[in-house]
């Protein structure tokens, strides 16, 4: 079976696949089954350049760059990779909460500047994360991981889930200290948190998200930012590998390059996932992990 992928991915059941070239989704073929990408967009278009397909393995557990309908039309199984990259994710997540509440990336900046500060005055003082409340705004596989984590840490966690009114959502974000997304990107999340409800923010409060961009209006955020009245920890933007210039010069946002599933555990288990679909798929057996 014919595969294309758009990247060689990472780990040992990457070699399992006998048939498989790295190429990009620009040129038709007509040998091609099996699609596998990351973050490459699967619309109609791209779908009519594979009249063979069967089967696109995306490798991540966000799909929202993939057309289901179309891929319904033609009879295209879509599978991805949720579960084995949880950890990860809420890891990195964590990992962003503690950064952007104890102000981490400016005092490394200052020292790798030679600008060392002494933290006597309030100048520099932080937020300290226990006892903090904690908003998650999905409690799917992540979201519960990170309130694990939150737990730990003595935060005070509350959440919404699918069931939540929207009276739910502006009522945690008016009571959290730090707000983390997790909610797929879907026609109902597509700016969930708009302008009124970024206004609904504490003063001081954080938002962080790993989610994906286009949850937040990302221009309102901006503005929220360069205002100096929020901080964020921000893993994924509208458009990447484009981030905001106004960002780029704030101390109060920490930034990094949608790395959630980015350790070698997680990678080589998302590999096997998708390895495994597709040979699913070649033994005539149903996917492990469809997207419906
Ligand atoms: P998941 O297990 O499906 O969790 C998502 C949760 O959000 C579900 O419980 C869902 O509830 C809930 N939800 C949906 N709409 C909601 C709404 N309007 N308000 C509140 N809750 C809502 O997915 P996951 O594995 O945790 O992954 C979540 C997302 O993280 C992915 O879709 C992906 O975009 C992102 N992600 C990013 C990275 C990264 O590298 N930064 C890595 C992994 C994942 P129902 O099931 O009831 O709909």
């Amino acid at each position: 079976m014919k595969v294309l992928a758009t990247r060689r991915f990472v780990g040992p059941a990457w070699d399992e696949l006998r048939d498989v070239e790295i190429a990009s989704l620009e040129n038709p073929r007509d040998d091609v089954e099996v699609l596998v990408v990351a973050n490459e967009r699967v619309d109609d278009a791209v779908l009519g350049r594979f009249p063979r397909l069967r089967l696109v393995a995306n490798f991540g557990v966000g799909y929202d760059q993939i057309d289901l309908a179309a891929c319904a039309r033609r009879a295209v199984t879509v599978t991805n990779t949720p579960g084995v990259l949880t950890e990860a994710t809420a890891d990195l997540t964590f990992a962003l909460i503690l950064a952007v509440r104890r102000r981490l990336g400016e005092g490394e900046r200052l020292v790798r500047r030679g600008e060392w500060t002494w933290t006597w005055s309030r100048g520099f003082l932080a937020d300290e994360v226990a006892g903090s409340g904690l908003g998650i705004v999905g409690m799917g596989r992540i979201g519960a991981a990170v309130a694990r984590r939150a737990e730990g840490f003595g935060m005070r966690v509350s959440s919404t889930t699918s069931a939540s009114t929207p009276e739910d959502l502006d009522d945690l974000l008016r009571t959290s200290d730090v707000v983390t997304l997790h909610v797929p990107l879907t026609d109902d999340t597509h700016a969930l948190l708009d302008a009124r409800r970024l206004a609904l923010l504490r003063d001081g409060a954080s938002l962080i998200n790993t989610a994906r961009g286009e949850i937040v209006d990302q221009d309102a955020l901006v503005r929220e930012l360069v205002s100096g009245r929020i901080s964020a920890g921000l893993d994924v933007f509208i458009g990447e590998p484009n981030v905001p210039q106004e960002l780029l010069g704030l101390d109060n946002v920490v930034l990094t390059p949608h790395i959630g599933s980015a350790t070698l555990k997680a990678r080589e288990a998302m590999t096997r996932l998708a390895v495994d679909n597709i040979l699913a798929l070649e033994r005539g057996k149903p996917p492990l992990t469809p997207v419906t």
